[in-house]
C-alpha cells in the first residue's frame, strides 16, 4: 500500500482547501508533497503547520521570505520556493504522483501543462488553462501519457456517466447521442432584467448552491462559467459544441448527464459539494469517503429543468461561438472575460458590461489558428490589453 504524493496548485483557494479536507481523511493513502499559493500567506502558514509539505511555493519573493522566517521560527521541515518557475518545478517533480490544478485563470496554464508534460495524474479544476490551450494541452496529455481527470463537477459527472472505453473508441462509437451540461443559472435566474445593471459584486458572488472563489462565482452569475465548461467538455470528451445541450437545473443535484442512442439518459447526482468530484478523481477507479452528507430525496422533493435565456446570459452564446470559430478565439474570450470580471469586482464596470467587454475584445483582436503555446500566450496578452483599453473607455464615459 504505497502512499501517493500530492501537489496542490492553488492550495489556499476554495478547491485547494476542499482537496486538503478530503486528503486529511485518508492519511494512509495520500500525503501532501507541495502546496502553492499567491497572496494568502496566513492560510498557507496554517496549511504548512497542519500538512508539513516538502515544498511551499509563492510566486512573490517577499511573501516567500516572510513564509521562510515563519517556517524557521516554527522549526518545520518545509522548503520555501518562489518565482513562477517554482510552480512548474513542483508540478513536474519526480516524486509527485498527482497534481491538483486549482489555480484560478490563465496563471495556472504553465504549471498545469508542466504536470501534463511530466506524465502526471492531473486533476483539472483550472478550466481556463484548458479553454486557452485546448489542443496543445490535450496533445501534451496524450504524448506524455498523463492521466487527466476532471474536477469540475459537471465534467466529473459526465466522466462518471461515460463507458470506460470512450477514450479509445470516441463518443460516437459508444452509442452516445449527446451530452447534457446542467447549470443552476446562478443567483440571477429570476431577477428582473431591468435591474441587472445595478448588480453589485457581493450580490454576484452569493451563489445559491455553491461556495466558490469570487472569479468563478461571477462567471456563474453571467453563465460564462457554463460557456467555459462547454469548451472544456469539447476538449475533454472530444465532442463538438453541437453535441452539447445546456440545461438549466436550479437545484444543482444532477451535475450533468449523458444521453445514449437507445433512449437511456445517465445522470450523476449528489449534494453540491466539491469534495465529491475531488474524492472521485483522487481515488479513481476506486471510491473513498469525502465527508459529504448523503443526498436526502425527501428533502429535495423536486428537480426542475429549463432553457437558458439568451437575453439573460449573453456570455453563453459568446463562448459557444468562440469554440465554433476555434483557433485562438477561446483564448481571447477567456482573457477578455478575466479582465472584465476583475474590472467588475473592482467596481470599474457594471454587471451587464462584462459581456460588452468580451464581445468588443473578440471583434477588435485578431483571429489566428493558434497552434503553438507562444501564439496562445500572445493572443492572451493582446486580448487583455484590448479589454483593458475598452474598460478604460467605459470608465471614462461613466465618470
Ligand atoms: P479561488 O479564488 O478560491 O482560489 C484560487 C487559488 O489560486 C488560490 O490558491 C490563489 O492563491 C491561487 N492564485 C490566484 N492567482 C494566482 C496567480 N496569479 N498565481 C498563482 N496562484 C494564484 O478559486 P477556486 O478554488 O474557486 O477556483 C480554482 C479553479 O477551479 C478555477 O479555475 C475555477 O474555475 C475552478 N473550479 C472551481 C470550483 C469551485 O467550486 N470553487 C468548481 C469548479 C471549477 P491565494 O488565495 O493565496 O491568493
Ligand atoms: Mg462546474
Amino acid at each position: 500500500n504505497v502512499i501517493e504524493n500530492i501537489c496542490i496548485l492553488g492550495a489556499t483557494g476554495s478547491i485547494g482547501t476542499n482537496t486538503l479536507d478530503v486528503i486529511k481523511r485518508h492519511p494512509d493513502k495520500y500525503q501532501v508533497f507541495a502546496l502553492t499559493a499567491h497572496r494568502n500567506l496566513e492560510q498557507l502558514k496554517l496549511q504548512c503547520i497542519e500538512f508539513q509539505p516538502r515544498y511551499a511555493v509563492l510566486p512573490d519573493a517577499e511573501l516567500a521570505q516572510e513564509l521562510e522566517s515563519f517556517i524557521q521560527y516554527k522549526g518545520l521541515q518545509v522548503e520555501v520556493l518562489h518565482g513562477v518557475h517554482s510552480l512548474d518545478f513542483v508540478a513536474s517533480h519526480d516524486e509527485v504522483d498527482t497534481v491538483m490544478a486549482a489555480i484560478v485563470g490563465a496563471a495556472g496554464l504553465l504549471p498545469t501543462l508542466a504536470a501534463a508534460q511530466a506524465g502526471k495524474r492531473v486533476l483539472l479544476a483550472n478550466k481556463e488553462a484548458l479553454v486557452m490551450s485546448g489542443a496543445i494541452f490535450m496533445d501534451a496529455v496524450n504524448k506524455h501519457g498523463a492521466t487527466l481527470l476532471p474536477i469540475d463537477s459537471e465534467h466529473n459527472a459526465i466522466f462518471q456517466c461515460l463507458p470506460e472505453h470512450f477514450v479509445e473508441q470516441g463518443i460516437e462509437n459508444c452509442g452516445i447521442h449527446n451530452i447534457v451540461l446542467t447549470g443552476s443559472g446562478g443567483p440571477f435566474l429570476k431577477k428582473d432584467l431591468a435591474d441587472f445593471a445595478a448588480i453589485t459584486p457581493d450580490e454576484a458572488c452569493a451563489h445559491p448552491n455553491w461556495d466558490m472563489g469570487r472569479k468563478i462565482s461571477v462567471d456563474s452569475a453571467t453563465m460564462m462559467n457554463k460557456g467555459l465548461e462547454l469548451i472544456e467538455a469539447c476538449w475533454l470528451f472530444d465532442v463538438k459544441p453541437e453535441q452539447i445541450e445546456v440545461v438549466l437545473h436550479p437545484q444543482s443535484i444532477i451535475h450533468s448527464m449523458v444521453r445514449y442512442n437507445d433512449g437511456s439518459v445517465l445522470a450523476q447526482m449528489g449534494n453540491p459539494d466539491m469534495r465529491t468530484p475531488i474524492a472521485h478523481a483522487l481515488a479513481f477507479p476506486e471510491r473513498i469517503s469525502a465527508g459529504v452528507a448523503p443526498l436526502d430525496f425527501m428533502e429535495i422533493s423536486k428537480l426542475t429543468f429549463d432553457r437558458p435565456s439568451k437575453e439573460r446570459y449573453p456570455c453563453l452564446a459568446l463562448a459557444s461561438e468562440a469554440m465554433k470559430q476555434g483557433g485562438n478565439s477561446p483564448a481571447r474570450l477567456n482573457a477578455a472575460n478575466e479582465v472584465a470580471v476583475q474590472s467588475f469586482l473592482d467596481e470599474k464596470i457594471g454587471f451587464t458590461q462584462i459581456a460588452e467587454v468580451i464581445q468588443h475584445t473578440l471583434t477588435s483582436t485578431e483571429y489566428a489558428e493558434a497552434l503553438t503555446l507562444d501564439s496562445v500566450l500572445s493572443a492572451d496578452k493582446e486580448a487583455r490589453r484590448s479589454a483593458q483599453d475598452f474598460v478604460a473607455q467605459l470608465t471614462n464615459h461613466s465618470s
